[in-house]
């Protein structure tokens, strides 16, 4: 089986189906037919932009507002992922997001992080001919009014849990002009004192001049970047400083970032030499899973198996996780 890395991946969106019915079923939800169910969490060919695209979160965060509820998606997300061939996994998702109960952000980070120890000894308790899945979480602050103090505590909380659960931030929610990347300079350099590592969502929705503005917090991974191509000086300044572009194919159709497959940039990006990694973004939101993100790649743009070994290795450099398990993810391939 191939051996993978997901460095983009958020929780909210990636909630595995059957357990999206499971949990209704535990708070007392009508039962929804399965195809209604999969309209309400997926979006179909049809898709207009990243507004519609997040509309879809509506109704997994909803079911995620417990400890228990979040503990039982990160363990079952993370056993998905090892049956795709995963080997090391960053799950991103914004604790604030998950406090409509009464949960703090330091309970809501608790709770993911008992889902990662139940994994680890499941997996334990479980041994395959396949090597280990390691995972860490990314929490990310959010684009949304009047919400500085809870950002705030985002960064604060992933500080108290860096390196034990936690192993970076990021910065998600809609990229409009009116939550420019530049408002958050203040927590990013917080961050950067902190030492926490971080990327930035950016180049998505909105073009290069989003991705200006992430480098300039210092930002040495973009969640997404694609739009980078539009601008040959950024994909000059992306080689030479060593960015990392997290791409997410099927997501980057499905708001329009991107209209064709067949143009997609991640083989010219990597043979023009940035460091480029592939991941899913949102795996229920696009009904999709990581294998099928490189076999689309691979049919539609022609990527080769050192294309994608080259991938591997990228997100190796770029991931947020110890010198230690850098060495493991490199003897694995
Ligand atoms: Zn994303």
């Amino acid at each position: 089986m191939r051996k993978l890395i997901d460095l983009h991946l958020h929780l909210d969106g990636s909630v595995p189906f059957t357990t999206i019915k499971k949990l209704m079923n535990i708070h007392g939800l009508p039962t929804i037919d399965d195809q209604i169910l999969r309209q309400k969490l997926s979006v179909g060919p049809d898709c207009r932009d990243l507004n519609e695209f997040l509309e879809k979160f509506a109704f997994p965060v909803h079911l995620m507002q417990t400890a228990a509820d979040l503990q039982l998606i990160v363990f079952s997300l993370l056993k998905n992922l090892k049956k795709q061939g995963l080997v090391y996994v960053e799950i991103r998702f914004a604790p604030q997001l998950h406090t409509e109960q009464g949960l703090t952000q330091e309970e809501v980070v608790r709770a993911a992080i008992a889902g990662l120890n139940q994994f680890f000894n499941w997996q334990k308790d479980n041994p395959t001919d396949q090597p280990e899945l390691h995972a860490n979480l990314l929490l990310c602050l959010m684009r949304l009014k009047d919400n500085y103090e809870q950002n705030l505590e985002t960064v604060e909380t992933a500080k108290h849990f860096l390196d034990r659960g936690v192993s970076g931030l990021d910065l998600a929610g809609a990229e409009t002009p009116a939550f420019s990347i530049s408002n958050y300079a203040s927590l990013f350099s917080l961050a950067s004192r902190e030492s926490i590592p971080f990327t930035i969502h950016a180049g998505e929705a909105m073009g290069p001049e989003s991705i200006y503005q992430a480098l300039d917090l210092g930002a040495k991974r973009i969640g997404h970047g694609i739009r980078c191509v539009e601008d040959k000086q950024l994909v000059a300044d992306i080689i030479q400083n060593r960015i990392t572009l997290e791409c997410c194919a099927t997501s980057n159709l499905n708001t329009k970032a991107f209209n064709q497959i067949d143009h997609y940039p991640v083989k010219k990006l990597l043979h023009q030499g940035v460091n480029v990694t592939l991941n899913t973004d949102d795996m229920t939101v696009s009904n999709i899973d990581l294998p099928h993100e490189y076999k689309l790649l691979e049919d539609k743009t022609g990527l080769t198996s050192s294309d994608e070994k080259q991938l591997y290795l990228n997100a190796v450099n770029a991931a947020f996780c110890s010198e230690q398990e850098k060495s493991r993810l490199l003897s694995l391939i």
